[in-house]
């Protein structure tokens, strides 16, 4: 029988999105708590992300807007059921769908302040059977983190908005040249970060919102011992039952027992390069915006006690470009919305269109390396016109001047025509005339005839031009004014999508599928549940804080109970 320095009845390795909800329901249960994480902040990418959650049938939307049957008709209708994805199932998908909404309940009536993030934020193929075309997103409500008590402040992972504004606002002000609407919520934003600084608070928003907000709800109901600096090196086993971890203390080895679980909730392995080359071969670490600690620690111990991993070639694609300052910058420049604008296309190195632009973050980068397969794609540009430049933001540009170092640094190509700008990013410049010719076509006629981009979703009008009233409006313009533009799209990623094999309870599952005894995972740390899919916005978050409190109920024995 194994010793241990200390024992408690939970032990959750790494502090995301997971660990959290499932310390709450624990301290519910009347069970002790531990969570050991590895860097010496808490929060893990969730802190440092948008913190947008994806919970259909959620308790902040219209009565009747949504239900249960809705959300499995989507989610059937968009992942695939293969044994290429073992991570998901239609029995998974149920689970999700029945209790994330309830996980939801529970953590408000701990006293998290969560809100609807907006009323406009479709799912990511709302044009589908049940797909939604409002919002089934939540975020937390932005929070002064100097609420947390003594030190804590400080250990909360630095997130991507460090002022009061919501997601919606941010969306708003990008178009603040434009619009009087866009400049009257900046002008409110920036009041109130005035207000904070007279005030004495300091403002977080998005990720770091969330994970300060549950953070607080631990420590004020003592539900958890938050330990940083605490890597877990080791699960250690009795038989096939999860006894234990292995972590530092001071430098040396210190055994943890676990009287009813392991949690894993250690993220994923977005900074592992070794990792990258074995399984995802044309990503890379420096692309990657998922936290330094990322470095697929469980993955590879889960392996090693005969657990399986799936999937392991999935990524949440961030389309990127490598601007100015790229290297080390803690938020890579997104390329999103940009091709999904008026006066702008992606066109693969032969100077020829391949996907809709107007897709998912995820969608896009699997479209540029599923084109790079049989035409060089990777790098794609982006190619927009005068048009383009003058109304729309991009990387850090939110007026119509072009930054300096744009040109300076050769990031932004420009030609006076076509065939100038084709030459300076060697595209065969016949294909680019002939492209682009056809685009406008396709803007005359109001029908993008080869990828209907803009035609029947309505998410591409949420990335589009948001002034523009609802249509294809918002993302179809010609490309047709010099001077042009071109700048790369790369396959960046906000996190990798594969892991531990679980079932609808958050086991780890063996190698002969049966599961671990007291071992469960949740998050990135696992194969997702949407298979290859992202099917909404907040898809890694809303996932991981269900199945984290699906595993803590499942372990403290309380099955179906209602909670809330
Ligand atoms: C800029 C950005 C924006 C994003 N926006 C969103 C969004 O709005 N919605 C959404 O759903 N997704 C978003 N994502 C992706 C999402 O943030 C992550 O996929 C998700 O937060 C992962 O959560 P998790 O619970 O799996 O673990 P994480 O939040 O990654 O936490 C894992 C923790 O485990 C720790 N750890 C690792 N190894 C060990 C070990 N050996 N021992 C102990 N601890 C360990 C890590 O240090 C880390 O703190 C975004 C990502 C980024 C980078």
């Amino acid at each position: 029988m194994a010793e241990f320095d200390e024992t408690f009845d939970w032990v959750v390795v790494g502090s995301g999105a997971g660990s959290v909800s499932s310390a709450l329901l624990m301290k519910h249960a009347g069970k002790s708590v531990v969570i050991l994480e590895k860097s010496d902040k808490f929060g893990g990418t969730t802190a440092k992300s948008g913190g947008v959650i994806w919970i259909p049938n959620n308790r902040f939307m219209d009565p009747g807007e949504d239900s249960e049957e809705k959300a499995i008709t989507y989610l059937d209708s968009v992942v695939k059921d293969s044994p290429k994805f073992p991570g998901t199932s239609p029995q998974k998908r149920r689970t999700f769908v029945r209790e994330g909404p309830k996980m939801i309940d529970f953590v408000v009536g701990q006293g998290v302040a969560l809100e609807r993030c907006s009323r406009f934020w479709p799912d990511y193929y709302d044009e589908l059977p049940g797909g939604n075309k409002t919002s089934r997103t939540i975020s937390a409500v932005p929070f002064n983190k100097k609420e947390l008590p003594g030190d804590w402040a400080d250990k909360l992972r630095l997130g991507m908005l460090e002022m009061p504004v919501r997601l919606d606002d941010g969306m708003q002000i990008a178009n603040m040249n434009r619009s009087w609407a866009a400049r009257g919520v900046f002008a409110k934003t920036a009041a109130r970060v005035v207000m904070g600084k007279l005030t004495g608070k300091h403002w977080v928003s998005a990720g770091a919102a969330l994970q300060g907000r549950m953070l607080k709800a631990i420590l004020e109901k003592n539900a958890a011992d938050i330990r940083l600096n605490s890597p877990v090196k080791e699960i250690i086993l009795d038989g096939d039952k999860a006894v234990g971890v292995v972590t530092e203390k001071n430098g040396k080895p210190w055994r943890v027992g676990a009287n009813i679980g392991v949690l894993l909730n250690a993220g994923g392995f977005g900074q592992n390069a070794e990792m990258r080359a074995k399984y995802m071969p044309k990503t890379h670490t420096e692309w990657s915006n998922a936290i330094e600690s990322s470095t697929g620690d469980m993955h590879r111990e889960v392996e090693r006690i005969g657990g399986t991993l799936a999937h392991m070639d999935q990524f949440v694609g961030h389309p990127s470009s490598r601007s100015p300052g790229f290297e080390g910058a803690y938020l890579k420049t997104g390329m999103q919305g940009v091709g999904a604008k008026p006066h702008a296309i992606v066109v693969d190195q032969s100077g020829v269109r391949f996907m809709n632009e107007a897709s998912s973050y995820e969608q896009i980068c699997q479209d540029i390396l599923e084109r790079d397969e049989t035409v060089p794609a990777l790098p794609s540009w982006a190619i927009m016109d005068s048009q383009f430049m003058i109304k729309y933001p991009m990387a850090n540009k939110m007026g119509s001047r072009i930054p300096k170092g744009w040109r300076e640094s050769g990031w932004l190509k420009e030609g006076k025509t076509l065939e100038e700008l084709a030459e300076k990013i060697g595209v065969p410049a016949d294909n680019l005339r002939k492209t682009v010719d056809r685009w406008n076509g396709f803007v005359d006629a109001g029908l993008d005839g080869d990828f209907q981009r803009g035609n029947d979703r309505a998410y591409s009008g949420y990335l589009g031009d948001t002034l523009v009233p609802p249509g294809p409006g918002r993302t179809l313009g010609k490309i047709e004014k010099g001077p042009y533009y071109a700048v790369e799209v790369i396959t960046g990623d906000v996190d990798t999508y594969g892991g531990v094999l679980t079932d609808c309870d958050s086991r780890v599952l063996k190698a002969d599928g049966t599961p671990f005894g007291n071992l469960y995972a949740c998050g990135i740390t696992t194969a997702s549940p949407m298979g290859d899919v992202y099917p909404g916005a907040g898809a890694s978050i809303g996932p991981s804080m269900t199945f984290g409190w699906i595993a803590a109920k499942h372990a403290a024995g309380l099955g179906n109970q209602d909670l809330n």
